[in-house]
């Protein structure tokens, strides 16, 4: 197996989790095998984009053999590092922080916001489905400690470059940003952004 990460395209990097969440529910079902054809339908992504975005990963099916359920999961998982439990930071505890913290993952047993941050004292202190509300300057002894490199940013759009400074210097090097505003971030720090109005807004633009 190839080690896709930094060549991968976005486009495929986006449908591997695709993949992986199809293949684990074959397996659900008692099924061992899968050929391409079926699977392209089951996932509606047509078979050569599949067996394009496979190629990025390694050598995963023979032709006309079909894929093999167990071994998909065992190379997918390995890719998207859904064996190792991955603790995150979850920075604002507004609406949006609380639906997070509230719903944590729960169908997912490697993803787990195990800490969060805000700057209003009301809710420091706090402790919400189990998750402790922490003062932002509390960010750099908490982090570290608890080996988190990972955080979701839900503050408002304005506070989002200050917090995400903030997030660097405690140690954290991926950052899930709720806000449309593009940071600005050393190149070894790694951002996605998940804006719920562009994609609407993407959406309806199609809206006949
Ligand atoms: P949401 O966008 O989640 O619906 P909201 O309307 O409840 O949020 P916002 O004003 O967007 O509230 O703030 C979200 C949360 O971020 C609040 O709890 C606020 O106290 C917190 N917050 C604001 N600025 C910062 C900051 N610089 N660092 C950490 N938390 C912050």
């Amino acid at each position: 197996m190839r080690t896709p990460k930094h060549d991968l395209p976005e486009a495929v990097a986006k449908r591997i989790p695709i993949y992986y969440r199809y293949f684990k529910l074959l397996e659900t079902d008692g099924i061992e095998r899968i050929k391409s054809e079926q699977l392209a339908k089951l996932v509606a992504i047509p078979s050569a984009t599949i067996r394009r975005d496979f190629s990025y990963i390694g050598d995963l099916g023979r032709s006309g053999y079909g894929y093999e359920v167990s071994h998909l999961i065992q190379i997918f998982s390995t890719v998207l590092k859904a064996d190792i439990l991955t603790k995150m930071a979850v920075i604002g505890v507004g609406n949006l922080g609380r639906a997070l913290i509230e719903n944590n993952f729960r169908r997912n047993d490697n993803l787990q916001i195990s800490c969060a941050f805000d700057t209003n004292p009301a809710l420091v202190g706090q402790t919400l489905n189990g998750v402790p509300i922490y003062a932002i300057d509390q960010l750099v002894t908490v982090i570290p400690a608890a080996g988190i490199t990972t955080a979701i940013s839900t503050v408002p759009s304005e506070a989002s470059q200050g917090s995400a400074e903030q997030l660097i210097d405690a140690g954290i090097t991926s950052i899930l940003n709720f806000a449309p505003t593009r940071l600005q971030v050393p190149r070894h720090i790694n951002v996605r952004y998940l804006d719920l109005t562009a994609e609407l807004q993407t959406l309806l633009l199609f809206e006949e």
